[in-house]
């Protein structure tokens, strides 16, 4: 088999980890390994440039406000090289917090401005007094897939142009508890606000991430193990059997 690596930048990953989020950094690079892919991650924080050309899969997880109010601060100089990862057809992962600050902005729960980079078409309203908290579970038909998470967020995020969403709410409130939809998907990017974390408990969708990213690099040859190459609707019947 031929010798495949991917290198993971991790935005803000020292500040930005809710509910273990940090997880589909794992989930990754457990199925990468699976597949026979070396895989590296670093992180790349406050003050560190992005380089759009090194990297070939990004995860961006979830924070608090107070998180969010620093990267906010930061994501600012790094908005025109993550701009032209996305719109080159780059790989990411976007949760909650992370997934918010790709869109316009994001109203904080105190009634701040939180800036985001606009790289996405989405914004995000605040509540009063409550939070979207619980199980939730959603249906992509365009990969007939299911996924299962758990949300805790006091957002609500409304997509626009070029945006849809990755999933259609079964259960649970989703982006903003009213157009039934939750997270995104915009080119090769997609968002979401499964925490738990979402790719530990949705294995397709890891390795619909990792063959995306691999074939942006190496092109639609990819001699992966036959495993991989079913359909992912297989994947997602292992997935609920196992439930
Ligand atoms: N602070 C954001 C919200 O409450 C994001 C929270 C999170 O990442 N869990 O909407």
């Amino acid at each position: 088999m031929a010798n495949y690596e991917l290198t993971v930048a991790h935005l803000y990953g020292n500040l930005l980890n809710t509910y273990g989020d940090n997880g589909n950094l794992l989930m990754l690079n457990y199925y990468a390994k699976k597949m026979g892919v070396a895989f590296h991650s670093e992180v790349v924080s406050i003050h560190e440039p992005f380089d759009s050309q090194k990297y070939d899969l990004v995860f961006f997880g979830g924070g608090q406000d107070f998180e969010q109010v620093i990267v906010s601060k930061d994501i600012q100089e790094k908005k025109e090289s993550l701009t032209q990862y996305i719109e080159d057809g780059g790989v990411m992962l976007a949760i909650c917090g992370g997934y918010q600050l790709l869109g316009h902005y994001y109203m904080g729960a105190n009634g701040e401005k939180i800036r985001g980079i606009g790289a996405l078409d989405h914004y995000t309203l605040s509540q009063e007094n409550n939070r979207f908290i619980g199980d939730i579970v959603i249906h992509n038909e365009e990969f007939n897939e299911t996924y299962y998470g758990f949300e805790n967020h006091n957002g609500r995020t409304f997509l626009g142009k070029g945006e849809r969403p990755l999933g259609t709410v079964v259960q649970g409130q989703g982006n903003n508890g009213e157009d039934k939809s939750e997270g995104v998907i915009y080119k090769n990017v997609y968002g979401s606000y499964f925490h738990g974390p979402i790719l530990s408990r949705n294995e397709h969708l890891a390795i619909r991430l990792l063959k995306l990213a691999l074939e942006k690099k190496y092109g639609h040859a990819l001699e992966l193990p036959e495993v991989f190459k079913e359909e992912s609707t297989q994947s997602t019947a292992v997935v609920e059997n196992s439930l």
